[in-house]
This record gives structure tokens, C-alpha cells and sequence, in this order.
């Protein structure tokens, strides 16, 4: 073999061990050796590369199998950190993260939904405020992820964001000059399916669609696994799908779009003139006393997600849908409605084995997939030994 080969089977190796112990820690260096194929040579001295570069550390001693106790191995979570941003139309949500995903700093703020100056000042305070409670950590920040509800191509440009004008600042830029680290930009909707498929509890996602309702509605759609971005990255704008042709023209030049009927804003802007409260505040109130106008609006609200929801079931045949609404997370009966509506205009048929399910992760899906993302791009960039 020549140096060049040598090389890359040595790197070659060192991903399969790390990946082992991503996946099966706590483990032994004879469990990795033989779950690998990789003698015990190699496996000692991947592991003391790994341990030298603070990817992971050993723990306490496992079950003996005759002999000496061996000594465990765990990835190191604490290793660095990571940030995911999800920039709504009326509020951001920051999340600061471990390695694996774990919480460590969590911060919301309702946001004018014109105000696209205060938008950038919240972006910029929230994550200088993250970046203050980070733990010291070898790596530091690795990243941050930045989700939008918009288009967003596969350069990571925002192109278009129809609900706010977001797509007019140069967050990448922007972000890159201000904290010196990889940024990564994403749609929404495609974060929060990431988001479920590595930390949501709906099981094994391989052929599910998120289905992200605020101001608008966006879908992330995993087929096999991997989310299905299109040609240019703008796939999932189902929000934009036309349910009535003769309805009213959508700011994204379509008419009679799906958002304009069944969106958080097409349902409940009513509501908003009760008073300053956030939308989900005035709206718990009155479905607490059971205010019978909420009832028949929750109705309404779940009709027309039934309603865009068929025309994507006999699309796209999901195993999995989950949605990600406050309101729907909160009132079953909503759940209810849209299952109803489903069926009543659906064959059976096409209705077997999808499975229909609300977010586990529910407000920080988003933030959290788009802090997956500055993970795994982290893994590979530590892969390809560029630390
Ligand atoms: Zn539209």
C-alpha cells in the first residue's frame, strides 16, 4: 500500500470506531474490535487518538466476560457545543446544545412581525447570550444552524421568505463576521423533520413529513431517511398548493393557497385584536372556558389541515406525519377533526398504515434539527481531520 492508501484506511478506521461509539456506548476496545473487524492493534490506537483529541473518554469498568473488567468508552458530548436558531415570522427560539443534543440553554421571543431591524438585534443578543453560558469545552462553538420559514437554496441563500421580509438580510454573512464559526442556513420545515428524525420520539422515520403550521405551513419530507430537498432546495412548499382555484391571490402569485385557509394566521387573526396578549395565550383562555366560537374555530382549523393533508397523503404515501402547531399539540379535538376529515375523503385504502402524530419536541423541533445540523457537519469536518 502506498502512503496515500495508508492514509485513508487509517481515517477510514477511525470513522467506523467513533461511529461505534456514537452508537453503542458504553464499549469496550475488545467489543469495538469485534463489532469492526479491526484488530486489537488498531483499535488501541484509533482509541487513544480519539482520547487524546477529547472525543471521548473512559468510564468506569463494564461487565467482565472472564478476566479483568474491561475499561468503558463514551463519546464526549461535552467535546463542544452547538447553536439552532429558528426565525419566525413573529419570534425566535435559540437552543444551545451538547454534542448529542442535550439542552443546555433555551431562550423564545415574540417578535413584531414587520420589525425586521429588531429581528436581527434579538438574533444577535440571544445567541451572545448562549455563547456567554457555553461550559468551556476543547472545541468551543462549533457552529451555528439558522432556520427560516422560506426558501432557502441549496447555497444556503434565503431567497424568498413570503410572511417577512428575512430574506433581506444576508444572514450568512452577517453571522459568519460576527462569531467566526461555520453557519448553516435551512428551512424550517426541513430543520424541525431533522429534528424529529434524531431527537423526536416517533420512532424510525424513513418515509414521514413534518408538517410545520404557524403564519404559514411548510413540510419537511424524509424519504428513506434523508429529507428530499428538490433541485434547488425549495421542495415542501406545500402551504403554496392551490385548494381552491378560484380563491384569493397569495403574496407567492398562486391563488386560492392552502396557507391562506388553514395557517395559524388565516384561522385565528380574529383573536388578535383581544387585547396584547400572544396569539396562544388568548386562545387558551377562551378554550378553557369553553368558549363555543373557539370550539367551532378549532373546527374550522382542523378541516382545512384535513383538507391540504389528503391531497399530500395520496401524493406522497408517508408512513409518518407529524404536525407541529402549538394549538394542535394542545386540543386532541383538533387531531380529531383532521383524522375525520382524512378518512371522509379518502378510500380506507390509502389511508393504511399512515400513521398521523403531533411533535414530541413541539416549539423547538425547528431549533433543534438545525443544531443537529451543525453536529454532523462538525463530525465530518473532525472526520476528515481538518482539527
Ligand atoms: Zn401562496
Amino acid at each position: 500500500m502506498n502512503t496515500a492508501d495508508q492514509a485513508l484506511v487509517k481515517k477510514m478506521n477511525k470513522i467506523l470506531i467513533l461511529e461505534q461509539i456514537i452508537d453503542n456506548a458504553p464499549i469496550s476496545r475488545a467489543k469495538l474490535s469485534e463489532i469492526t473487524g479491526l484488530n486489537k492493534s488498531t483499535v488501541s490506537s484509533q482509541v487513544s487518538s480519539l482520547l487524546q483529541k477529547e472525543m471521548i473518554y473512559e468510564t468506569g469498568r463494564g461487565e467482565s466476560s472472564g478476566g479483568r473488567r474491561p475499561v468503558m468508552l463514551k463519546f464526549n458530548r461535552k467535546a463542544g457545543y452547538a447553536i439552532g436558531a429558528d426565525i419566525g415570522t413573529n419570534y425566535i427560539i435559540i437552543v444551545l446544545t451538547d454534542l448529542e443534543g442535550e439542552i443546555i440553554e433555551h431562550y423564545e421571543r415574540e417578535l413584531d412581525e414587520k420589525d425586521i431591524e429588531a429581528t436581527e438585534r434579538t438574533l444577535f443578543e440571544l445567541i451572545d447570550h448562549a455563547v456567554k453560558k457555553m461550559p468551556d469545552s476543547h472545541y468551543g462553538l462549533t457552529g451555528i444552524g439558522v432556520c427560516v420559514p422560506g426558501l432557502v437554496d441549496n447555497d444556503q441563500n434565503v431567497v424568498f421568505t413570503p410572511n417577512k421580509p428575512i430574506h433581506t438580510l444576508q444572514l450568512k454573512r452577517l453571522l459568519e463576521e460576527r462569531y467566526n464559526v461555520p453557519i448553516f442556513i435551512e428551512n424550517e420545515a426541513n430543520a424541525g423533520a431533522i429534528g424529529e428524525r434524531e431527537y423526536g420520539d416517533a420512532g424510525d422515520l424513513k418515509h414521514a413529513i413534518f408538517v410545520s403550521i404557524n403564519t404559514g405551513i411548510g413540510l419537511g419530507i424524509l424519504m428513506n431517511g434523508k429529507l428530499f430537498r428538490g433541485v434547488h432546495g425549495f421542495s415542501g412548499e406545500a402551504g403554496h398548493m392551490s385548494i381552491d382555484i378560484n380563491g384569493p391571490l397569495c403574496r407567492c402569485g398562486n391563488k386560492g393557497c392552502w396557507e391562506l385557509y388553514a395557517s395559524e394566521r388565516a384561522v385565528f387573526s380574529s383573536y388578535l385584536s383581544h387585547g396584547n396578549a400572544p396569539l396562544h395565550q388568548i386562545v387558551k383562555a377562551l378554550a378553557d372556558s369553553r368558549d363555543q366560537k373557539m370550539l367551532e374555530t378549532f373546527e374550522t382549523f382542523g378541516f382545512y389541515i384535513g383538507v391540504g393533508l389528503v391531497n399530500i397523503i395520496k401524493t406522497l404515501n408517508p408512513e409518518t406525519i407529524i404536525l407541529r402547531n402549538t394549538m394542535i399539540e394542545s386540543y386532541p379535538l383538533i387531531v380529531d377533526v383532521i383524522k375525520k376529515t382524512i378518512s371522509s375523503r379518502s378510500k380506507k385504502e390509502a389511508l393504511t398504515d399512515c400513521r398521523l402524530t403531533v411533535s414530541s419536541l413541539g416549539r423547538t423541533a425547528s431549533s433543534l434539527g438545525a443544531s443537529y445540523i451543525v453536529i454532523e457537519r462538525f463530525l465530518e469536518r473532525f472526520m476528515n481531520e481538518q482539527f
